[in-house]
């Protein structure tokens, strides 16, 4: 037999997985680093993907893609919400049976599915060819859990009074406002309320639902939902130079739909004192009420600190020019920056966030703690764990975002950069920072469900 010969028959005796991930930052990252992790641990993995990806960290992953009309894609009105989430269903539904099967044909049948949760048509499709599927969550158990209760109707969300709190199982107390948005009765966004609660169709007949946490962070909720279905915890699925140190050069996800301006960043956080900068970012999707922007300008100025914040591009009109000038000595303001260096950096003591899920298990990695500012969907459920369930951060204002004041950005900036609270709060970001990396070294937990799963993956247990 000739060396490619050889090739083949070593690839093709690899077990192959496959990936569908949401055409979201936030979403493809935790997906494509997992992935990585199983190809370290003798997996072949393709990724199949709607938007056009590069990535760059790992040339041992296959990517396929699902052309699907964009013409909707990234605009935020509701109606446009809906007809892109209706195109994405379709476009996936007719062809990724195909994808699956091309996969057979060529010498490497696909033996799981992770899918994301949000995407059940894709477990549709996927068993409709006879491969079992895992849904993978990108939020927190605890989120899944509450829109668990909504889904089925023992959590009468409609009913609740403003000022009404709730109690459910292994959950801490939880006031309307730590609710994930799309519960809440104004909510204008009633296709991501459905999409949530899409998340169930057909989910007893996965193989089981993975989840981007660790047990220690999420225990009870997830002993709670392990009543339901099987749970994986196989997190932080952050890259490895910033947890265990096992996948040599993981430094970053190894892609990102933004540019980021890495050097200019990292050249001017060297530049400054250790713990002295507030890092600043709200994510790849919220977008602030310019009333938002002043205050958390003039607040961020007022408080004397170094700050480094991304304002993407699409956001950058709502700076005044005169901010702008007066920050020029102690604020660098950028488009998008290489987050995990940036929070692992010296130089950084705190991170204002609007709390989405990756950015709150990357600051818990990294034991930075946090101003939590969250905008919507499950960023208030993560806020509410943050300050008062792992206590790792402080809220700028009670529950009531539109009118933030720079005085409450200042104070909030003081708590967390000097004095008691800021002691009490790194100490408890690094006891979790320690609990991430120990997740996911060998043996840890999240290990040792990654290994459980590879062993299901060799040898099946269960079939679709
Ligand atoms: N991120 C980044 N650079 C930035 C801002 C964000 O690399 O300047 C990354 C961040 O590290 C995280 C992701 O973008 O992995 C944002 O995901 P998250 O779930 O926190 O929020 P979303 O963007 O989905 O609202």
């Amino acid at each position: 037999m000739s060396t490619m010969d050889d090739e083949k028959t070593l690839v093709s005796s690899k077990p192959h997985v496959m990936f569908i991930s949401f055409p979201l930052q936030g979403h493809i990252s935790p997906m494509v680093q997992f992935s990585k992790r199983l190809v370290s641990k003798g997996i072949k993995v393709t990724v199949v993907t709607t938007t056009s990806l590069d990535i760059t960290n790992s040339n041992s992953i296959n990517i396929e893609h699902i052309l699907v009309d964009t013409t909707s894609q990234g605009k935020s009105s509701a109606e446009a919400i809906d007809e892109y989430l209706a195109v994405l269903e379709t476009g996936i539904t007719e062809s990724l049976p195909e994808v699956i099967e091309k996969q057979t044909t060529e010498g490497w049948p696909v033996k799981f599915l992770i899918y994301d949760a949000l995407m059940p048509y894709a477990l549709e499709a996927s068993q409709k060819v006879g491969v079992q599927g895992v849904a993978f969550c990108t939020h927190s158990s605890a989120v899944l859990a509450i829109y668990y209760h909504v889904y089925q109707r023992t959590l009468d969300f409609k009913s609740l009074e403003e000022s009404s709190s709730v109690t459910l199982p292994s959950l801490p107390l939880l006031g309307v406002e730590d609710l994930p948005s799309y519960l809440n009765e104004m909510n204008p966004y009633t296709g991501l309320f459905t999409l949530c609660m899409k998340q169930f169709r057909g989910l007893e007949k996965a193989y089981g639902v993975m989840f981007n946490t660790f047990e220690e962070l999420e225990g009870e909720v997830v002993n709670w939902l392990s009543s339901k279905w099987k749970i994986m915890t196989i997190g932080p699925s952050v890259p490895s130079m910033f947890l265990d140190k096992r996948l040599a050069d993981d430094r970053d996800y190894g892609l990102s739909l933004f540019k980021p301006e890495g050097e200019a960043c990292i050249k001017w956080l060297d530049e400054k004192d250790t713990d002295s900068v507030v890092y600043v970012s709200f994510g790849s999707l919220a977008n602030l009420v310019q009333d938002q922007m002043d205050e958390i300008a003039w607040g961020l100025l007022n408080s004397e600190c170094n700050f480094l914040w991304v304002v993407r591009d699409t956001e950058k009109s709502k700076l005044s020019e005169k901010f702008i000038e007066e920050s020029a000595d102690r604020g660098l303001i950028v488009n998008w920056c290489p987050q995990l260096e940036v929070l692992a950096h010296d130089a950084v003591g705190s991170f204002m966030t609007h709390c989405g899920w990756n950015s709150t298990l990357e600051a818990l990695s990294l034991g930075v703690p946090m101003m939590v500012l969250p905008q919507w969907t499950d960023q208030t459920t993560n806020a509410k764990y943050i300050v008062d369930v792992w206590k790792t951060g402080v809220r700028v204002k009670a529950h009531d975002k539109e009118s933030i004041t720079r005085e409450d950005i200042t104070k909030s900036v003081k708590d967390v950069m000097e004095g008691t609270k800021r002691e009490e709060l790194k100490t408890n970001a690094l006891k979790l920072k320690e609990m991430a990396i120990e997740a996911m070294s060998e043996g840890g937990s999240s290990d040792k469900n990654i290994d459980d799963f590879i062993s299901e993956i060799v040898n099946p247990t269960t079939s679709t």
